[in-house]
């Protein structure tokens, strides 16, 4: 790795993201500093630079919103433009919202659904054309995910079916899946239709489980077309930040699982799994 390596974290002004980028950029690799607000994501850029250990000219910052098609559009031709591709790309953004636990609203569940999957999902679809997966090392898309979405916390076994089916997962399918859940929030039957909703956080569970099942298609389908491009997820942990109300380790600690899968080397990369404290824990 080295300054010619190209690394991207979404929501990188604070938090997680902020402490991956920095982690990153510790190494000495190119690392863009994402915010969906310029003067927040300036402000990170410019603390960054100020690590002494940190070559400023490895450090880059563009806006990047990943709820909004036009941003990620401007983002993308930013990047083909400047840097001509990208081997690394966290997609660290995301929400909870902590005032709808237990009981979320359809227009709460569709925000949280909207950043931490379509959203997501959107940033990798516009960038993949730009992800170098011929490159000696492969390409990697790292995605933050949640231990509290596994698929063994959900008691829907239906859903649980229609997500474990690799070979038929499909966008559509994970549609469905978003639509059934805003369904049930509408008629109060989260519970009874036993949907995951650890410390009441329902739909931000389904939100990452629907990020770490597209994870896995990605994985099972972009070798078929020849593309070595790394896809995985990860849980930093309790990590304290503003999403958490301060409770847990220090952000650093949280990032250091998803700067160890940036980084490992091709021989010892792997693809379409879910790590926590560096391990393979599964799906
Ligand atoms: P924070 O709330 O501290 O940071 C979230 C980041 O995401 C902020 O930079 C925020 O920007 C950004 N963001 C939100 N919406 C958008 C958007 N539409 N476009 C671009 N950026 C956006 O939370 P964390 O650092 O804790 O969370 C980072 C990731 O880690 C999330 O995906 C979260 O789900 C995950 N995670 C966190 C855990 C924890 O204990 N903290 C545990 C497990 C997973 P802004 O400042 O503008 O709001």
């Amino acid at each position: 790795w080295s300054k010619d390596t190209i690394a991207v974290v979404t929501g990188s002004n604070k938090g997680l993201g902020f402490a991956i980028a920095q982690g990153l950029a510790l190494k000495g690799v190119t690392t863009i500093l994402t915010s969906r607000d310029e003067q927040r994501g300036l402000a990170a850029l410019n603390s960054l630079k100020k690590d002494q250990k940190i070559n400023p000219e490895t450090l880059h910052f563009h806006v990047l919103d990943v709820r909004s098609p036009s941003s990620i559009q401007n983002f993308a031709k930013w990047i083909e433009t400047k840097f001509n591709g990208v081997d690394i790309l966290v997609n660290n953004a995301g929400i909870s919202r902590n005032d709808h636990l237990g009981n979320p609203t359809v227009e709460s569940s569709k925000d949280v659904i909207s950043t931490n999957y379509y959203g997501t999902r959107m940033v990798i679809e516009c960038l993949l054309p730009f992800l170098r997966s011929q490159s000696p090392h492969g390409s990697r898309i790292t995605n933050v995910s949640s231990a509290t979405s596994r698929m063994d916390s959900l008691r829907n076994q239906a859903v649980v079916q229609k997500i474990s089916n690799i070979d038929k997962l499909s966008v559509k399918t994970l549609y469905k899946v978003a639509e059934e859940f805003i369904e049930d929030v509408e008629h109060g039957q989260l519970r009874e239709k036993g949907w995951s909703g650890i410390f009441g956080a329902y739909d931000y569970c389904l939100s990452k489980l629907l990020i770490n099942a597209y994870s896995r298609a990605m994985a099972w389908n972009l070798p078929k077309q020849g593309c070595k491009i790394f896809v995985n997820c990860m849980c930093p942990g309790l990590t304290s930040t503003d999403m958490s109300r301060n409770n847990g380790h220090s952000a650093q600690a949280g990032a250091e699982t998803a700067i160890w899968l940036a980084l490992l080397p091709a021989s010892e990369s792997t693809t379409g799994r879910f790590f926590s404290n560096k391990q393979d824990v599964g799906f």
